[in-house]
């Protein structure tokens, strides 16, 4: 275990990339052996990590945290184990041979720590590299559960982790990896990835943004608002494909809302005493959100702050009301930033038209969600627009799939994983051509004559 130390860092990444070279391509049974460790861990601390999670945001639901970490990450394990053998094991004349390639960063972010370190870890291992870990400084538990866990059932060459603030992370981001897993804030996924190319590391960016939610006139508004309130309040909204903003259509801003208050009251009928309505990460965050709330007030919007059981929400909790807010300035930071929290600003739109154009003209999304029945303006929506990935008719669900690769595009991110998709980005998908004893290549070597003229005219027409 590595506690903020530049030296010690370096230390463990020269022990793993030792070990990577005396065992570059591990048999799929150390490989099947690493990620059952890790399943096996995940049986046996389930309650540990629900627990550390749950002081790291001073009120994280339990549920939530089974659903969105320790289950995610266990039907990614599932999932990692049975694909090495297909991959592996197909002969063939012209063969892609997937080889591990090396040592791999991990940097995580706070909001799933343990999802989005595992969740990258085991698709690393599962491609057979030696994984470091740097987890965020503001989730102190869980990462504290991260180190026991790989003394525990790792040996340090294999998996290990590294405990630090940015500075390490910093530090971090500058080791020659052969590929460092980012997932955090546009910003910083800036810097890494300018660290990153000084040794020209690949790197896959997990980034964030201002995801949409489009209802079309085709919509039922009740369905909708009860599957939106539940995609927007999941971790208080502290989720990267969370919808960041409504686009509704005109005229229908204040119907949609009261659709919305109902629905959150029926999620959550109580909330600052509720143990499943997760609390914001810091003070800071919380500050930050009051602020883009009040901003948008002072600039003329119209806010709704739904509060069921009229209670208090003092600063110390950190429970931030789920809020709604009509017609916020598109200069408001409300408008411009990514808002990561329990606010939901309202936007109506003339037409479809209109509706795109907002989309295409800001930040390409990480996710867009699309309400309606139209299948024709559904279709207009998904061409016409470029993100990460899209649910229709829902939020959240397509982040679930492993048979689908999940990632950004542009500010919202590069590179994806999830599945085969995360065993292919940790891999060096090498092209292996085997010749034949016998063969027709000789034909192409000089002497040039009538045998190469006559082939080279036969090659091009059916080639
Ligand atoms: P962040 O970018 O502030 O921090 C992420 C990690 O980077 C932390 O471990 C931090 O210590 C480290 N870090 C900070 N500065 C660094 C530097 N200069 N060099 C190297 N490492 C550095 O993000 P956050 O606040 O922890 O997470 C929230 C953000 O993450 C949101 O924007 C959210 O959308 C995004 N996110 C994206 C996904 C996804 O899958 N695309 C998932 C979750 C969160």
């Amino acid at each position: 275990m590595l506690q903020g130390s530049p030296t010690e860092l370096v230390a463990s990444f020269e022990r793993q990339r030792q070990a990577f070279a005396l065992d570059p391509d591990p048999t799929l049974a150390t490989r099947l052996s690493r990620l059952d460790r890790l399943a096996a861990w995940l049986d046996s601390h389930e309650s540990d990590i629900v627990r550390a999670i749950d002081v790291d945001f001073q009120g994280r639901s339990a549920h939530e945290t089974r659903l969105a970490e320790v289950f995610v990450v266990r039907t990614g394990i599932r999932h990692a184990q049975r694909v090495p053998t297909a991959l592996h094991f197909r002969p063939a004349y012209n063969r892609l041979m997937p080889q591990p390639l090396g040592v791999v960063g991990i940097i995580a972010p706070w909001n799933y720590p343990l999802q989005l370190s595992l969740g990258p870890a085991l698709a690393a291992l599962a491609a057979g590299n030696r994984v470091l870990i740097k987890p965020s400084e503001l989730t102190p538990r869980l990462s504290a559960l991260l180190v026991s866990m790989a003394r525990e059932i790792f040996n340090p060459d294999e998996l290990d982790v590294a405990i630090g603030d940015v500075e390490l992370g910093k530090a971090f981001a500058s080791l020659p990896f052969d590929h460092l897993f980012f997932t955090g804030s546009t910003q910083v996924g800036r810097d890494v990835a300018q660290a990153a190319a000084a040794n020209l590391t690949p790197v896959t960016l997990e980034l964030g943004g201002k995801s949409p939610a489009i209802l079309d006139v085709s919509c039922n508004v009740a369905v909708a608002a009860q599957r939106i309130a539940f995609g927007k309040l999941l971790n208080a909204g502290q989720t990267c494909v969370a919808p960041d903003y409504l686009l509704v259509p005109a005229g229908t801003a204040e119907n949609v809302a009261s659709h919305l208050e109902r629905a959150i009251t029926k999620l959550y009928p109580k909330l600052a005493s509720n143990p499943d309505y997760t609390a914001v990460i810091s003070e800071r965050h919380r500050a930050r959100l009051a602020e883009m709330v009040r901003e948008a007030r002072t600039a003329g919007a119209r806010v709704i702050e739904v509060n069921p059981a009229g209670e208090a929400f003092n600063a110390a909790s950190r429970k931030f009301p789920p809020t709604l807010v009509i017609g916020a300035p598109v200069a408001t930071r409300l408008m411009r930033e990514e808002i990561f929290g329990p606010v939901l600003p309202i936007v109506e739109y003339a037409n479809l038209d209109d509706a795109l154009a907002y989309v295409q003209r800001n930040a390409r999304p990480l996710a867009l969600y699309w309400f309606g029945d139209d299948a024709s303006r559904c279709n207009r929506a998904l061409r016409e627009t470029v993100s990460g990935g899209v649910t229709i008719n829902d939020c959240l669900w397509h982040l679930a799939q492993e048979s689908q690769p999940f990632g950004g595009v542009g500010p919202s991110g590069m590179g994806a994983y999830h599945g085969k998709w995360g065993f292919d980005t940790f891999s060096k998908r090498k092209p292996v051509f085997h010749q034949a004893r016998w063969n027709g290549t000789a034909l192409f070597h000089p002497p040039y004559g009538h045998t190469f003229n006559w082939l080279l005219r036969v090659l091009s027409r059916i080639a």
